[in-house]
């Protein structure tokens, strides 16, 4: 589990492997005439990122796509608003850099020039710095690394070491500095919504800023906003200013987001259980198909424990995906049969056994038992973020002579809960919901989410 997807040389991989693709891209730039040379670095920068996301998904066999969907469109002014102020937190600490001088002066020149040579062409400067840049550097770094370090280690590490990656993968101290400060708000949006519309539409709105600016006034390609403060006095006031912005309205969406929805993908096949979940859980748990996220074919259920079983159907989805899941495995434990079927529910009457095979194998095996309770004990396992948890639920009661009701699935028609003398297919779903092992689990699951952010 600890080597899993991204350490830190599967990412120095990723940066190797995009300056491994770019040298034959930017080689093409001596094809081209001095007129076009911004088609020619859109082109070396364009098909060498795209390259390395293919590149990192087949190679370390990551499943599902990116995530982009319009959301939360509400709070965009207020995001919007925060960019800004890390904009200028994060030119703030480039103008902390001392003057380049010697090997970085020329650093610093050539950048500067490469940088001119883009933003003499409108239309290719702001499709590269503007369009491309956030989609597929947003897409790597917060669709890619970012969301699998979050299902490795605790969120504020994931979205530090990625803006560091972020960082570095601008090639230069100024741009690293400014590219750090800026992934932390790129990771932290990514974080909360799970989402690349914000970190896209950040990045765009500042890449743009930072293209018209150079357009439209006499700022040069690498001077920021910084340059344009009149005194030092004035442009510590801003930052200060910036930073009390900052922290308001990280409060404030702290909150936002903890009322806002979880999603939870859901490792199961059973279309019974599927809907005895839905019906549990609240309305801000959005449940998500397997088949949803491009997950076909079935879940491995080989462990010898309801834990074990709940687990491995949990890590089968988590794992390749990086997504929140919740799978739930349930045994039917019978005192007389010393536990059983327990692990075995499902398949009592052997592999691929019909709901009714186990049931008359079950009655066989308890003819003339006088002992007859019983008990169902679900385990409901989560994986959140890096956390994996687990809630179980036990519900007393006791097996029937015969099968009764037809409500419910399984072995719903000869168990009895405790307390009652219908069996959990007459008292039909809603009454079953509400007192079943399946609830009772589900109940501490929400207890967790309900005391912690979402
Ligand atoms: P699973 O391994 O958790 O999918 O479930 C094992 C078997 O237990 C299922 O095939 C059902 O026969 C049975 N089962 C699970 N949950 C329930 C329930 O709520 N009522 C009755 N039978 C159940």
């Amino acid at each position: 589990m600890k080597n899993r997807f991204p350490t830190f040389w599967h990412m120095l991989s990723i940066l190797g492997l995009f300056v491994l693709f770019t040298i034959p891209f930017s080689s093409l730039e001596g094809l081209f005439p001095a007129s076009q040379k911004a088609l020619a670095m859109l082109i070396a920068y364009v098909f060498p990122m795209i390259l390395t996301i293919w590149a990192v998904n087949k190679i370390y066999n990551l499943r599902g796509s990116a995530n982009f969907k319009v959301s939360h469109l509400n709070i965009l002014p207020v995001v919007i608003v925060v960019a800004y102020a890390f904009l200028i937190v994060g030119e703030f600490t480039v103008e902390m850099l001392p003057e380049p001088s010697g090997i970085f002066k020329k650093l610093f020149d050539t950048m500067n020039d490469a940088m001119a040579s883009i933003f003499e062409s409108k239309i290719i400067g702001f499709l590269m710095i503007a369009v491309a840049a956030p989609i597929l550097e947003e897409w790597l770094f917060r669709g890619i690394i970012l969301k699998y370090l979050l299902k490795k280690i605790s969120p504020w590490k994931a979205i530090i070491y990625t803006a560091l990656a972020f960082g570095v993968f601008h090639m230069n101290p100024w741009q690293f500095l400014y590219a750090t400060v800026l992934g932390i708000l790129l990771g932290y949006m990514y974080w909360k919504t799970r989402n690349l519309f914000y970190p896209i539409i950040i990045h765009f709105v500042l890449n743009g800023t930072a293209f018209v600016a150079s357009q439209f006034t006499d700022m040069k390609a690498n001077e920021g906003i910084s340059d344009s403060f009149e005194t030092k006095q004035s442009l510590y006031l801003a930052v200060a200013f910036s930073l009390i912005i900052i922290y308001a309205i990280y409060l404030f969406l702290e909150k936002y987001f903890a009322q806002s929805e979880q999603k939870l993908v859901l490792a199961t096949q059973n279309k019974h259980k599927i809907a005895e979940i839905e019906k549990i859980l609240p309305e801000n748990i959005k449940l998500v198909s397997m088949k949803n996220i491009g997950f076909k074919g079935d879940l491995r259920e080989t462990g010898t424990t309801l834990d074990a079983n709940a687990r491995q159907k949990m890590r089968q989805i988590a794992v390749p995906y990086a997504v929140d899941v919740l799978a739930d495995d349930t045994g039917l434990e019978v005192t007389a049969l010393n536990g059983a079927p327990g692990v075995y529910s499902a398949r009592y009457a052997g592999e691929n056994a019909s709901y009714e095979e186990n049931l008359a194998k079950l009655l066989e095996e308890m003819q003339g038992i006088t002992d007859r309770s019983a008990q169902f004990r679900t385990v409901v396992a989560l994986s959140h973020g890096k956390d994996e948890l687990y809630f179980s639920g036990i519900l007393k009661g006791s097996i029937a002579d015969s099968p009764r009701g037809t409500g419910g699935f399984g072995y719903d028609s000869v168990f009895i809960p405790e307390g009652y003398t219908q069996t959990f297919a007459e008292m039909g779903e809603i009454e079953k919901n509400r007192i079943s092992h399946r609830f009772l689990a589900l109940e501490k699951l929400k207890k967790y989410f309900e005391d912690k952010i979402i």
